[in-house]
């Protein structure tokens, strides 16, 4: 794993609207941060950084105590793994879609990464509306299933870091659940920051921070959170805890 920390990192996408307000949290190496908060709280901006899709105004984003500024943009693609929320598909088996853009990837590192996102049971089935000449068709996915091929995909680049920023719409609870069960596989020795709406989704995170407004309103372990409910009760109800 890599240890990542944001050290009172201020920012905004221009210069009047502040946007994350003195952001301070550590990701020990190998541990899992939940960033949970309201929409527009500045969630998928502090992914956005540890990304350098933008830089920071002041304070630091560090990996192992080096400053993201200091590091090139090659090795920051390959230690960060972004878990996308939508995972296309290419009219091939999924054990091609998984090793997709990998020319490197032997079989054997495909089907680990498969496990570890338990979508092995489909490596060598065909995705829906996969047509040859005589007008085969594939397998229907199901989201979580299509979600999952887009963890094996992550996973097969073997990155120390794992970004995860969980998609808005809200899934069915099978659904999350087969996908919290991967991602919990894929977590395993990395360093993974999870960015979630709720907190029932992250209760097995180590730590979770609660961003509102920009601003870290509360840290701490899941169990923790819940037992200061009435501190934070107006966004509790805003349905942030749900
Ligand atoms: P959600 O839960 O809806 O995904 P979030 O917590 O991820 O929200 P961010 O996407 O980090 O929120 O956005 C924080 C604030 O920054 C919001 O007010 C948003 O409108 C604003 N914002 C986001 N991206 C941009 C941008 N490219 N330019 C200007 N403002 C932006
Ligand atoms: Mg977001």
């Amino acid at each position: 794993g890599a240890a990542i920390r944001f050290d009172a990192v201020n920012f905004g996408y221009d210069r009047k609207r502040p946007i994350l307000k003195s952001v301070s949290f550590d990701v020990p190496a190998g541990q899992t941060v939940a960033v949970v908060g309201p929409s527009g709280s500045g969630k998928s901006t502090i992914g956005r950084l540890l990304f350098r899709f933008y830089d920071v105004q002041s304070g630091r984003v560090t990996i192992d105590g080096q400053d993201l500024r200091d590091v090139t943009q090659d090795s920051l693609h390959a230690a960060i793994g972004v878990v996308p929320q939508d995972t296309v598909l290419f009219n091939d088996t999924i054990g091609y879609n998984i090793a997709y853009g990998q020319d490197g990837a032997t079989q054997a590192e495909i089907e680990e990464a498969a496990r570890a996102a338990q979508i092995h049971d489909f490596i060598s089935a065909l995705p829906d509306g996969y047509h040859t000449t005589v007008g085969e068709r594939g397998l229907k996915l199901s989201g979580g299933e299509k979600q999952r091929v887009g963890i094996a995909r992550t996973l097969l680049k073997n990155p120390p870091i794992l970004l995860l920023d969980e998609a808005t719409s809200a899934l069915d609870t099978g659904t999350e659940q087969e996908i919290q069960g991967a991602l919990a596989r894929a977590a395993e020795g990395r360093t993974v920051i999870m960015i979630a709406h709720r907190l029932s989704t992250v209760a097995g995170a180590d730590r979770i921070i609660v961003l509102d407004q920009g601003v870290v309103a509360e840290e701490g372990t899941h169990s923790e959170l819940l037992a200061r409910q009435g501190r934070y009760a107006a966004l509790w109800n805003r349905q942030v805890m749900g």
